[in-house]
């Protein structure tokens, strides 16, 4: 899942200085679960955006709205008949979302009020730890499901640098260093052998960015198009 935390509220602040009208939106999958841009986290912004304009003595109007998902064109649908009735969108979504949002009212301002942090897992209560940076070419199948391009400081790909000490990071020693924990887990995989395969450095020159991705089953269809 993506991992988002909200702006701070003086950043927010700043950002729609100058506004009265704004809606804000929030979205219903990651940051919900990660507690930044879900239903509730919008009921609780707007209510701290209209409690510092009163005192402000401001006369400004906010509204809110969470849609299923922000990076799904067809939920944003939902927007249509609020949208032409506010200056500014105050969208709480990841960075794909606003865009998305930015995209679909291109004529509206839409701002974000999350930093998106990264794709992660959830560690405990209220923790997420990143594990993919999406490289567009996966070798779990080879690190034992650890990703060394995420959880090694470095990002390398065979084997430990000379710093490593102790099964511990020499750029963080609270962290396990990434590749003890490579080999301890294709040693208890039985899987060492696979160690001794040279990766290749990544090819970043075919990484174009933005990433696009057509599945299979949608390739003919959009030919015919
Ligand atoms: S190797 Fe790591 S960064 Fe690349 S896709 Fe797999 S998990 Fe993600
Ligand atoms: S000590 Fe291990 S995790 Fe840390 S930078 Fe070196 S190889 Fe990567």
């Amino acid at each position: 899942m993506i991992v988002a935390e909200r702006k701070p509220i003086e950043q927010i602040e700043a950002m729609i200085e100058g506004f009265d009208r704004i809606l804000i939106v929030g979205c219903g999958t990651c940051v919900a679960v990660c507690m930044a841009g879900g239903e509730k986290e919008v009921e609780l912004l707007a209510a701290e955006l209209r409690m510092k304009g009163k005192l402000e003595g401001r006369n400004r109007t906010i509204d809110e709205i969470t849609v299923t998902r922000q990076c799904d064109k067809e939920y944003l649908d939902a927007l249509e008949k609020y949208a032409d009735d506010y200056d500014i969108i105050l969208s709480t979504a990841c960075g794909a979302g606003v865009q998305l949002l930015a995209e679909r009212y291109d004529e509206k301002i839409v701002l974000p009020a999350l930093n998106t942090l990264f794709s992660g897992v959830a560690e405990g209560a209220g923790q997420w730890t990143q594990r993919c940076m999406a490289c567009e070419d996966c070798i779990l199948d080879q690190t034992g499901g650890i990703c060394p391009m995420t959880i090694c400081a470095k990002n390398l790909l065979n084997g430990p640098c000379g710093g490593t000490d102790h099964g511990k990071c020499e750029v963080d020693g609270e962290k396990d260093c990434a590749w003890t924990l490579i080999y301890n887990r294709m040693k208890k995989l039985g899987r060492l052998d696979y160690l001794k395969k040279i990766q290749p450095p990544k090819d970043y020159s075919v990484m174009t960015k933005p990433g696009r991705y057509t599945h299979e089953a949608f390739k003919e269809a959009q030919q015919e198009e």
